[in-house]
């Protein structure tokens, strides 16, 4: 084959790989691009809370690339990522629970288990002895700590709306934060998880990954609190559950993959152009 013709089968191969990521029913890409209205320069003019603006934006910040060029550098790289994994909104929500502090495969082990079981229902982790339970979620680690606070939010959801997700999910999202908060184990990261990726609520999810990245590129000090760092996400981005889910999934694989806690690979990675000069030397 001469170089005209391996040109051509390159163009072909690619336009056959795009249309094939159209056809795919979970591609979200172009589902985003086409109904989120992203903010144009300078940052969003949604307000910010008072004691977020003066510590996250320096001065300069209006200069300094958006929250949604990074989305966008992201995706062009990664593609969608079809989080979160899970069959049911329920198995989402204890992959949520089960996720803290281990990695995802730990998690698919004990979901395995548990779905072998057919434990996966509200009704039956209810029933099932706290023992067995914690047998079953055993690589996901903390596993009795992760058995009580199962049971815990079964209870919650019993007693609060009548073991109903459906009924759940139709309580208004600052209302149900709030409850997701108060059962036993529960903390912001897990609640925000739920009420995104089960619920479909425009939450950020702010993880160790986020913070780390938004903190390299001094968009973000390293004092400021969970609450701090997801209000100034939420506010200058669009309020879109699919952007958020995106996103995230976006940066956790930058994190894994990029911006690890040592040696970051910075001039490999897509986020790489925006890195502040003053932070390169370091990184
Ligand atoms: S460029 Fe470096 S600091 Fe920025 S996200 Fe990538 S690895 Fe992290």
């Amino acid at each position: 084959m001469d170089r005209c013709s391996h040109v051509i089968a390159a163009i072909r191969s690619r336009i056959a790989a795009f249309l094939d990521l159209l056809r795919r029913a979970r591609y979200l890409a172009m589902k985003m691009a086409s109904h989120v209205h992203l903010p144009e320069l300078p940052y969003s003019k949604r307000p910010l809370p008072k004691n977020v603006a003066a510590e996250i934006l320096s001065e300069t910040s209006t200069s300094e690339p958006k929250l949604h060029e990074y989305f966008r550098r992201l995706l062009a790289a990664h593609g969608p990522q079809h989080w979160w994994p899970g069959r049911t909104r329920f198995e989402v929500m204890v992959g949520a629970i089960l996720t803290q502090n281990t990695a995802w495969v730990n998690v698919e082990q004990a979901l395995s288990k548990l779905r072998q079981k057919k434990l996966l229902t509200p009704a039956a982790i209810k029933t099932v002895p706290p023992a067995r339970l914690a047998r079953l979620i055993r690589s996901s680690g903390y596993f009795r700590q992760k058995t009580k606070t199962l049971k815990a939010f079964v209870q919650f959801l019993r007693t609060q709306y009548a073991g109903s997700l459906s009924e759940m999910f139709t309580a208004p999202t600052e209302l149900l934060r709030e409850q997701l908060l108060g059962v036993r184990g529960i903390g912001p990261e897990t609640a925000d998880s739920i009420l995104l990726y089960a619920g479909n609520r425009p939450v950020f999810v702010v993880d160790a990954y986020a913070r780390r990245i938004l903190e390299r590129h001094q968009l973000a000090q390293a004092k400021l609190s969970y609450e701090e760092i997801r209000n100034f996400l939420e506010a200058n981005l669009p309020q879109d559950a699919s952007l958020y889910n995106e996103f995230h999934a976006l940066i956790v694989r930058t994190g894994k993959e990029y911006c690890r806690k040592e040696n970051p690979r910075c001039s490999e990675c897509p986020l790489r152009p925006f890195l502040p000069e003053a932070t390169q030397p370091l990184l």
